[in-house]
Formats: structure tokens, sequence, C-alpha cells
């Protein structure tokens, strides 16, 4: 086997966040796989073979990269952000344990600039301090599993960054997300919501969890909820490195 597979992210949406590594393997890329909006960030050349798929298409599309990958391609699975981040890379290692055979490809993951950093640039540094990140897709986990991990997270004082907050086909959860965190005790705690960051529809809001509504969010925000002690300083929002 001669081919490779490079697992790469390509950052939050601004070409200049795009890591000079992972603009190196796209140069030498003989196919770029992945979700077709992101696919269409990648410059199309001479040579280039891309092949674009469907949402939720995550298995399907990771076994026909290691099947190009073998063959001798030099392929490129992209996701936007970072790979590793609730993206392509474990779904990636999923089909490979699935897949024995091709337990011998040349595999490399490329990190990148995650949607959760690149908010928190933006306003500050609201993950200055302790800080998790939850996935509120209800795709391949159960519900409860969510309410679960919100519950501790609040508990525990986290800040949190929400990904997936809201989907056409699923409405409901994010106001549940909200209802849950507001249950918790954390009506009071500095909200953000940043719409397609680093892009030329970027939009930010700031404000009291109390006061947010469900549809300040849809599939290209990312929600950063603040720890109790998160405040603001001039334009900024940022946690304290200190805890009690
Ligand atoms: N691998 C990606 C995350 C994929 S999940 C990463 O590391 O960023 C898709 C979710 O990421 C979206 O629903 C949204 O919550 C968030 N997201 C991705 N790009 C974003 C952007 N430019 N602005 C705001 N949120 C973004």
């Amino acid at each position: 086997m001669t081919g490779t597979l490079t697992i790469a992210g390509l950052g939050p949406g601004d070409e200049a966040l795009v890591t000079p590594e992972v603009a190196a393997a796209l140069a030498e890329a003989t196919d770029i796989v992945g979700y077709a909006p992101y696919v269409a960030r990648v410059a199309s050349r001479e040579g280039l073979v891309l092949h674009a798929s469907d949402n939720r298409q995550e298995l399907s599309r990771a076994d026909e990269a290691m099947r190009l990958a073998a063959a001798g391609r030099r392929v490129v699975v992209v996701s936007s952000g970072d790979p590793g981040v609730f993206a392509m890379a474990s779904a990636v290692f999923e089909a490979l344990e699935a897949s024995p055979q091709w337990q011998g490809l040349a595999i490399r993951v490329l990190p990148g600039v995650t949607a959760m950093l690149a908010v928190a640039a933006r306003v500050g540094a609201p993950l200055g301090h302790d800080f998790c990140a939850i996935n509120l897709s209800d795709n391949l986990k159960p519900w409860p599993l969510i309410e679960k991990r919100l519950r501790l997270a609040a508990e525990a004082d986290f800040a949190i960054a929400l990904y997936n907050p809201r989907s056409v086909s699923r409405p409901e959860g994010f106001s549940r997300a909200l209802d849950v965190l507001k249950e918790a005790g954390c009506g009071d705690r500095i909200t953000v919501f940043a719409h397609a960051v680093t892009t030329a529809e970027e939009h930010i809001e700031a404000l009291a969890l109390r006061d947010a509504r469900p549809g300040m969010a849809d599939m290209r925000t990312l929600v950063i909820v603040g720890n109790s002690t998160t405040r603001r300083v001039g334009p900024w929002i940022y946690a304290p490195r200190r805890a009690s």
C-alpha cells in the first residue's frame, strides 16, 4: 500500500486559519473526501478528484477514503474546524476497527482551529478557566445522556461550549437544553451565540442565559455558556484564571 490517508481540519471558515500543514496536504492530494460544504472549500485543480457526500454519511465516507488510499491514492478527508472534534477522525477509526485489512495504511490526523477556539478568541477569553464541550446532536447518543452531561457540567461550574445546538430536524432539543441549564441555576451566566465565525456571515451576540431564546441558534452557531465568574471588561468577555 503506497497511498496515504490524511484526516485534516479546515478551521472555522477563514482561509487564513487553515494551517500550513493542512494547506500542504491539500496541495499534494489526489482525492478530497468529505461532507459537500467542506469539500467545496477546497480549490479544485487539474487532477484533483472531489468526492462530496451528504451529511450523516460518515462511515461510508470513511470506507471510501480507505479504499482509495489502499488503491494508492493520496486521500485527504476534510472536516471543518478540527477533525477530532465531533468530526471525521473518530469515524475513520471506527471504520478502521471494522476493517482490519486496512490497519497498515499510512494515516495522519492534522489538527485545525475548532469553532469554540475561534469564537473564544473573537469575544475575549471565555475558555480561560476549566471548560467542557458538549455536542447537542442526539443522532448518536440518547437525549437523557445529553441532559445529564449538561446538569453535571453546570454543577461542576465549567464554561460549556455547545456544538450542533439546533437543527431543523430537532428544533426542541436546544430549547430543552436551555431549560436544563436554567433549572441548574445558570440563569445569570453570560452566554455567547456565535454564528459562522470568521466568515462573511459572522454574527455574535452575548446575553444572560435567562434571556436567551432558542431561535438565536442554528446549525452554524456555536454557543458558549460562561462559568459563574465569567465577566465583561469593556467589550470583552473572559473567565478569570482563579476559582474558589
Ligand atoms: N469539527 C468541527 C465541529 C463540527 S460539528 C470543529 O472542530 O469546529 C458542527 C458544529 O460546529 C456546528 O453546528 C457549530 O456548532 C460549530 N461550528 C463549526 N464551524 C463554525 C463557525 N464557523 N462558527 C460557529 N460555529 C461553528
